[in-house]
């Protein structure tokens, strides 16, 4: 079966179903006494269980989770403790003479979809955790399953219909050796927690990964975005043989590590990172990355009950600024909205999030928060060598508006006496179609861009990127997409400022002569994609990827100028 390959790498491996498990009512009523004493044990167990098992991924874990990670798990050590879910969930075994699992089931949907029902985003957004208890405790009921969390067994291969970030928290990441989801495209949140986490996943498989059953042998191709189920015993042999191969390559990529990312023909170009926070930082080093080229603030402001303020927001930037040390981190202002939703700001529902009420729109908007993020960043670049990025900006008029709020930020600060560096570079992402045709305007206002290849796509191709239904039509080699990469680039050079690229496609291996063509200075990716394009860079000469990037440009198909491009 084939799905995207998002992260490269082969894996091989047992399954591991990841279900939301909200599950069936199988109807069984206990016959005695002793049934339902041991009905209540297994409820009683499997909640300790569930909370034991939260407390030690907290304490095994605790140097590597984010502050707004430790707080969702206590959110969800506080719901299985709730005692009104106990008592009702008590009551239908011992009245309602039901199984654990039945009462669990039946107690955690009511109350999910009263959240469900309720008005305030905040509230209904619960329904969302409720479900999640509902699920461990169900996992620490059922045996048979015995896929817990605690109990992976080694090189599983996580088979769902999607990953969330809050997934990834649960999960002791050493025992996983890739993933299949039926759902996502290349730049869904499944598809970036691979990569930045160096796991091999296919995203995107449809309805083929329902066969698959818990304890299968799974063959996974993270590069091909091939899974094979059970195989024979000649396939899986081949299968193996690939592993090492690829092993072998990514080896020798790691001697790379030291080394600068430079062109056959003596040309410097910089690699840096994408990250989500102080936790990242380490595999940025590891990998050879020699900087941040998108620090995505936003995620330190998802799954929480209410806005960091200055000094949690400073604590968190300035341990990046220190861990980086010379290096340039790029710290981008919250891009809230679309799919990244914050019920704690009560947004109301919107017909086109995506194209609506969204990042530097709403910072605008509220300047308030916009203020207290931009000092927080502004404190910690005096530990650091950080820069500012707006994202989304749509036009000249945003970025005056923006820098008028890093001035005032910077009056804030200095009347208060808080020490900031003296000068700070300030950018903006180019990931509106409107920025882009409009770049050699824009670089007069800015120090650098960066180009965000996930959006532009998206806006410059009306094709949502998480939609799969549309995916095949979602390409940054289509060749409008590359054209107002290349103006970007060209605009940049002219008004001599800083052009980088930190969508996903400064990572993907087919993409970056042609960029490198066209005149590309800085490349943001996940760590781990970085010894593969930095081989890249230095077996490529500078005017080899520049006649690459003119016989492409020429082409009018985006499947043409892949192919071309799998040829050279
Ligand atoms: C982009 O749009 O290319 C980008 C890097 O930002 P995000 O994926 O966070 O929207
Ligand atoms: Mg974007």
């Amino acid at each position: 079966m084939y799905g995207t390959g998002v992260s490269p790498g082969i894996s091989i491996g047992t399954a591991s179903l990841v279900r939301k498990k909200t599950g069936k009512v199988s109807g069984i009523i206990t016959a005695g006494d002793e049934e339902r004493i041991s009905e209540v044990k297994k409820f009683t167990n499997a909640v300790s269980n569930a909370v034991a098992e939260i407390e030690a991924m907290m304490n095994n874990r605790s140097g590597e989770l984010q502050k707004t990670e430790i707080d969702l798990l206590d959110t969800h050590i506080e719901f299985l403790n709730d005692p009104q879910i106990r008592t009702d969930i008590l009551e239908k075994i011992n009245v309602e003479h039901k199984t654990a699992a039945d009462s669990v089931i039946e107690v955690i949907n009511a109350a999910a979809s009263m959240f469900d029902s309720m008005e305030d985003d905040y509230l209904r957004e619960r329904s969302a955790d409720i479900r999640d208890i509902g699920s461990r405790i169900l996992s620490h009921i059922d045996d048979v399953d015995g896929n817990t969390i605690n109990t992976l067994p080694e090189n599983t291969i996580l088979i769902a219909d999607d990953i969330t970030p809050s997934d990834i928290i649960s999960i002791d990441i050493t025992r996983i050796a890739g993933f299949a989801t039926r759902k996502g495209g290349k730049t869904s949140h499944a598809a970036i927690i691979a990569r930045s986490r160096g796991i091999p996943a296919v995203v995107g498989c449809g309805d083929g990964l329902t066969g698959i059953a818990n304890n299968d042998l799974i063959l996974l191709d993270g590069t091909a975005g091939e899974v094979i189920i059970n195989p024979d015993n000649v396939t899986e042999e081949a299968f193996r043989i690939r592993q090492k191969e690829f092993r072998l390559g990514i080896a020798s990529l790691s001697d790379l590590r030291d080394k600068p990312a430079v062109t056959g023909d003596g040309h410097r170009l910089k690699l840096y990172a994408n990250i989500g926070g102080p936790s990242d930082m380490d595999k940025v080093i590891e990998s050879g990355g020699e900087g941040v080229g998108l620090l995505r603030t936003e995620i330190l402001f998802m799954d929480r009950d209410s806005m960091p303020g200055e000094e949690e927001q400073f604590l968190f930037y300035r341990e990046i600024a220190e861990k980086a040390g010379k290096m340039p981190v790029t710290v981008r202002t919250m891009d809230i909205g679309g799919d990244k939703k914050l019920s704690y700001l009560q947004i109301p529902e919107e017909e086109n999030p995506f194209m609506g009420y969204r990042a530097i729109r709403l910072c605008l908007d509220r300047e308030e928060l916009f203020i207290t993020q931009l000092k927080a960043i502004l404190r910690a670049g005096y530990y650091g060598n950080l820069r500012i990025m707006f994202p989304m900006i749509s036009s000249a008029g945003e970025i005056r508006k923006a820098k008028k709020c890093v001035a005032m930020a910077k009056e804030e600060l200095s009347s208060k006496g808080l020490p900031f560096p003296g000068k700070i570079d300030i950018g903006i992402m180019i990931e509106i179609p409107s920025a882009a045709i409009m770049a050699g305007e824009l670089a007069r206002e800015v120090d650098f861009f960066s180009i965000g290849t996930n959006d532009l796509c998206q806006y410059t191709l009306a094709v949502d990127r998480m939609n799969e239904k549309v995916s095949p039509l979602y390409n940054h080699f289509n060749p409008a997409v590359l054209r107002l990469i290349a103006y970007t680039i060209e605009q940049g050079s002219k008004n001599n400022i800083h052009v980088g690229l930190c969508g996903e496609m400064a990572g993907d291996p087919l993409a970056t002569r042609v960029l490198m063509g066209m005149g590309l200075e800085e490349f943001s990716m996940a760590s781990s994609s970085i010894p593969v394009i930095k081989k890249i860079i230095r077996d490529t000469d500078m005017t080899a990827a520049v006649k690459i990037w003119n016989t492409a440009r020429s082409m009018t198909d985006p499947d043409e100028i892949t192919g071309y491009l799998k040829e050279r």
